[in-house]
């Protein structure tokens, strides 16, 4: 292995440490604890993972969470009713509503009724239209992004001018990180399933993000030696070694890309448990600007 590995779960274990030293620090001043309700919204296997692992990252830190579920027939008004709920409760400092929302639902207008101060997941449109535009600040950056941000930065501080490319432009991920390297001075380029050569494009990457959703499609000829690989996907591959009889991989073929890249992050222990220390540093920063 000739790549450095950026070890997001090492990274992420140092900002959980520091969001709980700082809810404590509230806390001994008398003020509540910080609190973040999560909407669940249908029985979607992996939101469930996802919600109960993000529950348990605030009990660690002393943040206050609950957990808010209704069935996939829920419908608009239902689902936002909930939400105005949580706006008003003072308890309450973050609200996350847990996507993919059940098909038939509004995902728009579902994020459009979060209030913009309780937007931890910093998916409300005009949170996402700040981040968009120049000299403009959004209160909250969508948490996978903000942690793919932190671990590039832990090792290319100064991106001005880098040759960053994106790999997918969903709302969630692609997107948003293209905006914050664009913001970070690199200059951007986004792929997505219609890209042409895309191999070409990415081996012209000092900064290579991929966010696709397509195990080990990122091969060790696509990175320009000395890159930074930062791999955000998630991905199920049949393993019959393994108890559960899959493993998990990311979108770049780690095994080849680790010997021509700078730096490189694992799957797992890279992106996601960055995901969630930074939503525990956007509850934390929610809190706060309650008082
Ligand atoms: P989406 O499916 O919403 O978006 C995928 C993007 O990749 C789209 O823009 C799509 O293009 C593009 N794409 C798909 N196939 C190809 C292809 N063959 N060539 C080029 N581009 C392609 O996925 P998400 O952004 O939600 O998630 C991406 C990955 O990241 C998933 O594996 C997911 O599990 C993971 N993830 C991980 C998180 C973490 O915390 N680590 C958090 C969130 C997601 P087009 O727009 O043209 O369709």
């Amino acid at each position: 292995m000739t790549a450095q590995l950026l070890n997001g779960a090492a990274v992420a274990e140092q900002i959980r440490a520091q969001v709980a030293k700082e809810v404590a620090e509230r806390v001994a001043e008398g003020k509540p604890a910080p609190g973040l309700a999560t909407v669940l919204v249908g029985e979607n296997p992996a939101s469930q993972v996802y919600v109960k692992s993000k529950h348990k990252a605030c009990q660690q830190v002393g943040i206050q969470s609950s957990g808010y579920e209704l069935p996939a027939s829920a419908s608009q008004g239902e689902v936002e009713a909930l939400v105005r709920k949580l706006n008003d409760d003072p308890a309450v400092n973050g609200i996350l509503v847990q996507l993919p929302l059940p098909s038939g639902l509004d995902e728009e207008r579902v994020l459009n009724t979060v209030s913009l101060q309780k937007d931890v997941d910093g998916f409300h449109p005009v949170n996402i239209g700040r981040l968009a535009q120049k000299g403009r600040e959004p209160l909250f950056i969508p948490c996978t992004p903000a942690g793919c941000m932190v671990l590039i930065e832990s090792v290319l501080p100064d991106l001005n001018g880098a040759n960053a490319v994106v790999l997918g432009r969903s709302n969630i991920v692609g997107m948003p990180v293209a905006l914050l390297l664009v913001r970070a001075n690199a200059t951007v380029t986004i792929c997505h399933s219609r890209t042409k050569n895309l191999k070409d494009v990415c081996r012209s990457a000092d900064v290579l993000v991929a966010a696709v959703g397509r195990a080990e499609m990122v091969r060790g000829d696509w990175v320009r030696p000395g890159a930074v690989v930062i791999d955000v996907g998630i991905n199920r591959v049949e393993d019959a070694s393994k108890a559960k009889g899959y493993r998990l991989v990311g979108d770049v073929a780690f095994d080849e890309v680790k010997e021509v890249a700078g730096c490189i992050t694992p799957v797992p222990g890279g992106v996601g448990p960055m995901t969630i220390a930074m939503l525990l540093q956007n509850t934390l920063r929610a809190a706060r600007m309650a008082g």
